[in-house]
């Protein structure tokens, strides 16, 4: 595939190395971040230590265009997110008059006031904005250093889906490559992976900008089930659909061949 903005991903929690926790927002934000045309190249998982999130941060730092956190943002003793971001910075942390208002206001609706650690929700690091949170009480922070945009969001998956849709895809799209990306598959019985391996092949090498992949999920010998997908990205969305939908074709003319049958078909 073509050159595109590179994305990072740093999940951040003790739970998720545990294995308590099944990492679903790294999954979401990548599929996410891929059809809006950025090549994410990282998902790393690290404790709730502010050197490890520093040490992650610090390492995508001017070498993807756009790194994104989640987990750690909310107040208890263990959510040193934007302190792990800060210290990737050489920045400190400050207080945040907008993001305060966004506290004060979620726990004044609930007739709640504010306490010291409902405050700390509100320190964001130096030059960082905050971004509105429209489920939860912890507003998110994005800071654009070394060329990144640098993006923190939390960890509950509602609230980090709910601040990417309405708060951070807006900026990302300003930075997002022209064009689209349109994904679509088929699912084949009947044929093993390795047989329908040189179609596959022909299948990417219509157009660099076409990506193909198969997931084989029955077994190889006995009752294959391949899922093949393809990811193509081109200035239109009509012209994405034409090359996907060529690269497909030439899966299908496999499948065909080889006395297979298609199962499903996801359009694009
Ligand atoms: P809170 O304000 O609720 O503390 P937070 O931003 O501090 O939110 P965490 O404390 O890191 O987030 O995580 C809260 C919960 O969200 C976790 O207990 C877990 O259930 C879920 N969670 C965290 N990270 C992920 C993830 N990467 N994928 C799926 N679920 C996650
Ligand atoms: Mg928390």
């Amino acid at each position: 595939m073509e050159e595109h903005p590179r994305a990072w991903i740093i999940s951040v929690g003790n739970e998720l190395l545990i294995g308590r926790t099944i990492n679903t927002n790294a999954a979401w934000l990548g599929s996410r971040l891929t059809l809006l045309g950025f090549e994410v190249e990282r998902v790393v998982t690290v404790p709730d230590r502010v050197e490890d999130i520093a040490e992650e941060v610090g390492r995508a730092l001017g070498r993807a265009r756009v790194v994104i956190t989640t987990g750690g943002l909310g107040p208890t003793y263990d959510d040193v997110t934007l302190q792990g971001v800060a210290m990737a910075l050489g920045r400190g942390l400050k207080l945040h008059p907008g993001a305060l208002e966004m506290v004060r206001r979620f726990y004044s609706k609930r007739g709640l006031g504010l306490t010291e650690d409902r405050v700390k929700m509100a320190m964001l690091p130096e030059g960082a904005e905050p971004l509105e949170n429209p489920v939860g009480a912890a507003p998110g922070a994005v800071v654009e250093a070394r060329g990144s945009l640098v993006a923190s969001l939390p960890g509950v998956p509602s609230e980090m889906e709910a601040m990417f849709e309405k708060a951070l895809r807006p900026l990302l799209e300003e930075i997002a490559p022209p064009g689209a990306v349109v994904e679509c598959g088929i699912a084949v019985v009947g044929v093993p992976e390795s047989s329908l391996a040189p179609y596959i092949k022909e299948a990417s090498r219509v157009s660099p900008r076409v990506y193909v992949k198969s997931h084989p999920q029955g077994s190889e010998i006995g009752k294959p089930l391949v899922r093949v997908r393809v990811l193509a990205r081109a200035s239109t969305l009509e012209e994405a659909r034409a090359e996907a939908l060529k690269a497909l074709e030439k899966v299908r003319r496999g499948v065909e061949e080889l006395g297979g049958s298609i199962s499903e078909e996801d359009s694009c």
